[in-house]
């Protein structure tokens, strides 16, 4: 089965092919592109790293990642056969400039046996250090080539701060167009985060109710169960706010935030986001204090397991002042969201691993029954539980069967599962494909991430400037620290969790 004709005969270059990312994500979303018959008829996989492998050894430590990782369950061998023969490891350093010229030599060999051009992707799955220097290397070998055939797929975190995102993105101009770019963040190909697009533009009933007149407030809520196990090293330099806040969640508030785009190309749809983070307000160091709190797990139980605290985590810092969770009140200062607050929150350790919306709609301006009737009286509420449930919800009220006038909140509910027989493709899976298609839609524009950058540097400056005197605030397994808890009580709401469903645990 061949599903997209118009692919090129293309080459994957994955940096970093050794590397914990291509043998979780990348390498099982190429074999399942390929399973599912999206890959071109020619293609090339070139794996590298420093580690000495042959093309055989790497593609037996492929077989085993697939078997563990990809969605598709364990290799079949007939598919396999047909698949690892495109595998092909190359040893290389990224800091010598001999491997861009292998990469390059290797390329024409390819192009010439194939007996026409390919498109090159060069697949970033290595620590940002090394961003600049491979991409300075790569773009010294195309210089001659058609520009829309060469792509860079980089993956987060895309700097550090604002003025790091700021250069490393002058660096890339200087050697590639924006359209030859794909900033990765995978939350945005996810199928539940695409559906919001759906979702929104493709029915008319939401549009009149999607503003500031019906809308109270908003929801995002990306909580992890895990904690940051081995990641200290990376996490310690990171924190919460800028692994998260700064791309993720801050994306999935411009897809609930943004103007309806003209159309569907890729550009029309980032101006749309790219505005609602320029509308939203900037914090002064004392609205800091008010709008974002933060919080860092200690020791506890999960699942009838002890678990450490942040600071007793292997190789952590024993008296660092990272925050595992970080919470924050925005608003987005425009017509259709004035005065509609945006809660976000994340955090690791958390009682539950669950990536939700949630839209909650204004009361009823008068009620009519008398209170005795409602039950469980609620607002409206509209949710997107983006994982592990892949629904949305709207929840109404509804007269309980009986003789009397009773009312309780009931859910309207779109599943996934329920609806749709075929499993939904992984993230990456969707990502590669549109990096092949060229279709950045998907992708950050680098004029995004500066915007995110700008929005949250402020909390970053204001938390770097006063430590947390009570790390650790919350316990594994709850909910975060009691400050977060205030910010949203103090306007009279709570945080918002979808009660759990049996066989979400097993997916959380
Ligand atoms: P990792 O497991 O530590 O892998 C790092 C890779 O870089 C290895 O393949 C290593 O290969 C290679 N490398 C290191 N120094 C090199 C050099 N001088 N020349 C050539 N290759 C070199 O890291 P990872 O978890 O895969 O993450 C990679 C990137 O993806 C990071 O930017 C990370 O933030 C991002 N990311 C990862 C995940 C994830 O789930 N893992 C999720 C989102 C984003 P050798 O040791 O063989 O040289």
């Amino acid at each position: 089965m061949n599903n997209n004709h118009n692919i090129k005969p293309t080459v994957f270059v994955i940096f970093g092919g050794t590397g914990d990312l291509n043998a979780r994500k990348l390498s099982p979303a190429l074999y399942n592109l390929f399973l599912d018959g999206w890959l071109p008829e020619q293609f090339a996989i070139i794996g590298t790293g420093r580690t000495k492998l042959t093309d055989a050894e790497f593609r037996t430590i492929l077989l085993a990642d697939l078997n563990e990782f990809s969605r598709s369950g364990k290799a079949k061998k007939e598919a396999w056969d047909k698949f690892s023969p495109h595998i092909y490891y190359q040893v290389s350093d990224v800091k010598m400039p001999a491997a861009y010229e292998e990469f390059s030599q290797r390329l024409s060999a390819f192009e010439q046996e194939w007996n026409a051009p390919a498109n090159v992707i060069y697949y970033l799955a290595v620590a940002p250090e090394f961003f600049p220097i491979i991409a300075t290397g790569i773009a010294q070998r195309h210089t001659k080539d058609d520009p829309t055939r060469v792509r860079i797929v980089i993956e987060k975190p895309f700097g550090h701060d604002l003025e790091s995102a700021r250069a490393l993105n002058k660096l890339l101009a200087q050697s590639f167009q924006e359209c030859q770019i794909y900033r990765i963040d995978h939350y945005l190909g996810k199928e539940t985060v695409q559906n919001i697009m759906a979702f929104r533009f493709a029915n008319a009933i939401m549009e009149p109710l999607w503003n500031r007149n019906s809308i109270e407030h908003v929801q995002i809520s990306v909580t992890e169960q895990l904690g940051v196990g081995d990641r200290t090293g990376y996490y310690d330099g990171s924190g919460a706010l800028r692994d998260m806040i700064q791309n993720h969640l801050l994306q999935l508030l411009c897809l609930v935030a943004m103007e309806p785009p003209v159309n569907f190309t890729s550009d029309e749809v980032r101006n749309r986001k790219v505005d609602v983070l320029r509308a939203m307000r900037r914090f002064t160091p004392e609205e800091v204090r008010e709008s974002a709190v933060r919080g860092q797990y200690g020791a506890g139980w999960i699942e009838g397991k002890e678990v450490p605290g942040y600071r007793e985590e292997k190789d952590a810092n024993p008296a660092s002042n990272t925050e595992t969770f970080a919470a924050v009140k925005f608003f987005v200062d425009n017509w259709r969201w004035q005065g509609v607050p945006f809660y976000v929150r994340t955090g690791k350790r958390m009682h539950r691993s669950a990536s939700i919306i949630s839209i909650q709609f204004k009361d009823v301006p008068h009620v009519i029954f008398p209170p005795e009737t409602g039950e469980s009286w609620q607002q409206n509420r509209l949710v997107i539980s983006i994982q592990p449930e892949m629904s949305i919800r709207l929840q109404v009220q509804a007269k309980r069967p009986g003789l009397d006038m009773m009312l309780n909140t009931v859910d309207m509910v779109f599943d996934y599962h329920g609806t749709y027989a075929a499993e939904a493709p992984e993230a990456y899976e969707t990502l590669l494909l549109d990096a092949m298609l060229g279709d950045q839609t998907l992708f950050m524009r680098g004029d995004q991430v500066e915007e995110a950058w700008d929005l949250v540097m402020p909390i970053l400056n204001s938390w770097q400037g006063r430590p947390s005197l009570n790390f650790p605030n919350y316990s594994a397994d709850s909910w975060g620290p009691e400050v977060a808890e205030a910010l949203i009580a103090r306007d009279g709401f709570h945080w918002f969790t979808l009660p759990l469903k049996s066989n979400d645990k097993k997916k959380a």
